[in-house]
This record gives structure tokens, C-alpha cells and sequence, in this order.
């Protein structure tokens, strides 16, 4: 008999529903809940990198993913002023590091189905509750125990060896622990707009682009959509002083695209306006209760690396809690989790993403032609190429939080 008994975990997004699956593959019972009747289908993670891909293998999901999922070997990064292609950037560089050197697109809510569908191979280790809200998480010297109330507005206890808080960006489980969330917001809004047309066809966009303006950049990029056809995903930045109604209307998307393509009216078939933050908890852990995915940092989503640096998260703390349940000593495995996770998505994650958005939308016309010029070089040199490439999929990531100590 293990050391574990339980492990609770509040939320059932991608993270959770990856983290628990791991947990009760290794005969770990796991308890998750979550507020929301079903995983919401609203536009969001849209990327799974490399470093996933390899690290699903030992989850039974890549195969799946890659039967419902576009591949996508290349992105690309345009200068809208000089109207170029700048670069573009090739995975298949990272063949010799990695058995997918290529991303699939797959919308978040999908990804989370297959994890699900997976997990029903555990009945009797794998538990998710919902819709139900977790209100409160506390712990004692030897178990955790949360607080769950139901849509009748009942609260009931749950008891458990650990918590795990993967309630998203807001996390109730943070706020309990008392851990800060340094950072800051971006003063826009982006707007998440999407079309069945084919703008790759039509203007030569590989599945994912990154289009530069000091005013208007977009980013571009294709997921499969419900019918498996193709949707392109654009992501707008709104002005300050534009408001939500305006920035939501089609006149103002239709003069984007119009902007940015030279081209439209195209059909909008989902819009969505929102904030985007840069933050990271000050702890990733406290006592038995441990944070992971978008409860413990969130990015702006240029570059496809918040949820796919949660997975990471997730699987480095589950193998710790395997450890735990072997017999290891809990207290170095989950400081050691705090040490290699809250460095690496300070330094990968957090400057990677603020990275990406500073070239987006550079005004200095001289240090914009500087930074042009670095793409070029970099994407023209063998060995700069692959460290970019390494770093962009989050293998970098990966190596460095596997080195910490
Ligand atoms: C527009 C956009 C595009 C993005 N694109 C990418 C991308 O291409 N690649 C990438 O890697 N990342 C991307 N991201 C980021 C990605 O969506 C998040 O990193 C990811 O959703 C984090 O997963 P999570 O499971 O940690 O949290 P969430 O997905 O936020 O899930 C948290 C879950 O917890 C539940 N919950 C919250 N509070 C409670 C409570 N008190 N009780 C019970 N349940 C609770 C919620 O219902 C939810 O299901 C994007 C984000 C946005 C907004």
C-alpha cells in the first residue's frame, strides 16, 4: 500500500485532467473537480508542441492527437510594413531531439476529451465531479481537505493526501495559499476572430504566422474546427480606447483583415475579447497543497507555450508524487518542483511570450529593422535556427527544469 491515499485536484482543465490521468495510470486514485458542466469550447490553446507530443506518448494520447490534429511543421514571421515574409522557422530541425519535430493544431477542449476518454480505463482511480465549485482548500500536518459545493448550493468535504490547484488563472487554491501572483497586464484587449476561408490559400500563410505592425500585427493561425475542414484563428489587438462593442463588431474586424491582407469581407463564425496578463505565483508550493498550469503563471498567447508548459508542470509534479507514494520523502520532491518549475516558466515561458509580443508590435522603426535583421540571421544560421527552435517548442524548457536539483 502507498503513502498516497487521495490526491484532490481543483479544476478540471487540461492540466488537471493530464495530471490525474498520470496519477491513476501509476495507481494513484485521484479526485478532480470542476465548476463547469463540460470542458468549455471557447477559443483557447490551439498549439501542442513537441515537448508534449514526446511526453504523451507514455500517456497513450499522442497517437490519438495526431489522428485529429493538423500537423504543422513551419511557422512564419511577416513584416506587415515592409509587407515580407521575415522568416520562417522549420521543426523538422528538431528530428534528431524530438519523435514529433513538428506541432499539431488541436483546439484545448478536444485535447481535453481525448485525456478524458483515457482516463475512463481507471474507473476506480480517476473521478471527476461536475458542475461543482470548489470554495475552500485547507490542510492539516498529514492530509488537505476542500470544500465542494453543488449546483443546489450544498457544500460537501473532500479529504485527501495532497491538492493540487489547476483552477486556471483565478485559482481559488492560490488565493488560499497566500502565494502572490507578480506581474502585470497588458493595457490591450486582444480579439480572437475566426473564419472557415482559407487564408493560407489565399495569401500564402503557413498554419501558423506571426505578422508584424507597429499598430496592427495579427496573428494567424489554422486548427482542424468541428468539421475537421479548417478554421483560421486571428487574433486582433484592440486599442485602449476602443471600446468592446466596437472592437466585436464586424466593421472592425472587416477592417482588419482589409488592413492586414488586403482583403475581406471574410464570414466570422466566433469572436472573442480578452485580457491578457503576464504573472507567475510567487510559490508553487505550499505544504501539500501544490500549483500547476495557468493557477501558477499565465502568458499572452504568442507562441503557443501556456498550456503546454502546464503539462510540463503537471507530469514533473505527478512523477514526484509517484516518488512520494513509493516512499520518498515529500518535502525536497515538491521544493525541488517549486525550484524547477517557477524558474523555467520565468525564464522560458514568461520571456519567450514577452518576446514574441515586443517584436510584434515594435514602433522605433530602427529597432524594428534591427530585430528583422536578427530573425534573419537567425533563421539563416543551422545552429542559431535549431536553439530557437528548441526554445520556441519548449524542449529547452523541458532540459533546463530536468536539470535543476
Ligand atoms: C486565446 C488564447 C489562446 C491560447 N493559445 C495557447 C496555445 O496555442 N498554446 C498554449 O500552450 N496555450 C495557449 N493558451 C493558454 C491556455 O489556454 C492555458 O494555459 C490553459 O487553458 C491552462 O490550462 P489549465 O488547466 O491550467 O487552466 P484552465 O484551462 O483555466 O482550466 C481551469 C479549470 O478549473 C476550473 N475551475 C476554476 N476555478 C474552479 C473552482 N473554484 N472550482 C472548480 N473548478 C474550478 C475551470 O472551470 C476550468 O475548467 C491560450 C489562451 C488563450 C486565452
Amino acid at each position: 500500500m502507498g503513502k498516497i491515499d487521495k490526491v484532490l485536484i481543483a479544476g478540471g482543465g487540461p492540466v488537471g485532467v493530464v495530471t490525474g490521468l498520470y496519477l491513476a495510470r501509476n495507481g494513484i486514485p485521484v479526485q478532480l473537480f470542476d465548476m463547469a458542466p463540460k470542458p468549455p469550447e471557447d477559443h483557447r490553446a490551439a498549439t501542442l508542441q513537441p515537448s508534449t507530443l514526446d511526453l504523451f506518448e507514455e500517456l497513450g494520447l499522442t497517437d490519438t492527437i495526431l489522428e485529429q490534429g493538423f500537423k504543422s511543421r513551419y511557422f512564419q514571421w511577416r513584416d506587415r510594413v515592409a509587407n515580407e515574409i521575415v522568416a520562417e522557422f522549420d521543426y523538422g530541425r528538431l528530428s534528431d531531439i524530438s519523435r514529433h519535430p513538428y506541432v499539431i493544431q488541436l483546439e484545448q477542449h478536444k485535447t481535453v476529451y481525448i485525456a478524458l476518454e483515457a482516463a475512463k480505463a481507471y474507473p476506480d482511480l480517476f473521478k471527476i465531479e461536475r458542475p461543482v465549485e470548489v470554495v475552500a482548500v485547507r490542510q492539516g500536518a498529514d492530509h488537505v481537505e476542500c470544500d465542494v459545493r453543488n449546483a443546489d448550493g450544498e457544500t460537501v468535504t473532500h479529504r485527501g493526501s495532497y491538492l493540487i490547484g489547476c483552477d486556471g488563472g483565478r485559482s481559488i487554491t492560490r488565493k488560499t495559499t497566500g502565494a502572490s501572483f507578480e506581474g502585470f497586464t497588458w493595457p490591450e484587449r486582444f480579439n480572437i476572430v475566426s473564419t472557415p476561408v482559407d487564408l493560407g490559400k489565399i495569401h500564402g500563410f503557413r498554419m501558423r504566422n506571426y505578422c508584424s505592425h507597429p499598430d496592427r500585427w495579427v496573428s494567424l493561425m489554422q486548427v482542424p474546427g468541428e468539421d475537421g475542414k479548417g478554421l483560421w484563428r486571428c487574433v486582433f489587438p484592440a486599442k485602449e480606447h476602443e471600446s468592446d462593442e466596437e472592437v466585436m463588431s464586424d466593421d472592425w474586424i472587416n477592417a482588419r483583415f482589409l488592413e492586414c491582407m488586403n482583403a475581406g469581407p471574410y464570414p466570422i463564425v466566433h469572436r472573442n475579447m480578452y485580457n491578457v496578463h503576464q504573472r507567475v505565483a510567487g510559490n508553487f508550493r505550499n505544504g501539500r497543497i501544490v500549483l500547476a498550469g495557468d493557477s501558477a503563471h499565465v502568458n499572452n498567447p504568442i507562441g503557443g507555450m501556456g498550456m503546454n508548459s502546464g503539462f510540463q508542470d503537471g507530469i514533473t509534479l505527478a512523477r514526484k508524487l509517484i516518488e512520494i507514494d513509493h516512499g520518498a520523502d515529500a518535502d525536497p520532491l515538491l521544493e525541488r518542483y517549486d525550484r524547477q518549475r517557477r524558474l523555467t516558466a520565468i525564464e522560458y515561458v514568461q520571456a519567450q511570450s514577452i518576446a514574441n509580443k515586443r517584436l510584434l508590435e515594435e514602433k522605433d522603426p530602427a529597432v524594428r529593422a534591427e530585430r528583422m535583421a536578427d530573425l534573419r540571421k537567425t533563421v539563416s544560421d543551422p545552429n542559431k535556427h535549431l536553439e530557437y527552435v528548441k526554445r520556441a517548442s519548449l524542449i529547452s524548457m523541458w532540459e533546463k527544469s530536468e536539470e535543476i536539483a
